[in-house]
């Protein structure tokens, strides 16, 4: 069994956007080498989520949109005393930090409909993420 660690670069442009890396993924587990495994996307951000779901536009801006109705921006958190963004950090409470998908002959084995997103919470800003392939 071989490790091997890259990481994922890129910009947000929004406060909160979702945006698809699947494809970024992917060519980190091609550059890898590795066949059967697994495969870890981290984001070491506490204002940031990874979720797998489907990306069809209308569902994304749901998400999008219940993020925004389940945790409304300045609803007199205690964090806010601090740095005014405590909406950021409780929707990435909820979001989950990383994904862990099986590898099997180089390809993750996402469904026909899902694809790995990036979820901004505290944008725009530069974010790096941990992709990590654990296999042969
Ligand atoms: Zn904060």
């Amino acid at each position: 069994m071989v490790l091997k660690r890259d990481s994922v670069e890129f910009n947000t442009t929004r406060r909160v956007e979702i945006q698809d890396i699947t494809r970024k993924v992917e060519a980190v587990l091609d550059h890898s080498g590795i066949k059967n495994g697994l495969l870890n996307v981290y984001s070491p951000h506490s204002t940031s989520g990874v979720v797998v779901n489907e990306n069809e536009s209308g569902l994304v801006n749901d998400f999008k949109l219940a993020l925004e109705k389940l945790v409304p921006e300045g609803a007199s958190y205690q964090h806010d005393r601090i740095d005014n963004n405590a909406d950021s950090h409780i929707r990435g409470f909820l979001t989950g930090g990383s994904e862990t998908i099986p590898v099997e002959k180089g390809r993750m084995m996402l469904g026909t409909w899902q694809s790995i997103f990036f979820v901004e919470l505290d944008g725009p800003r530069h974010r790096r993420l941990v992709v990590t392939v654990m296999g042969d």
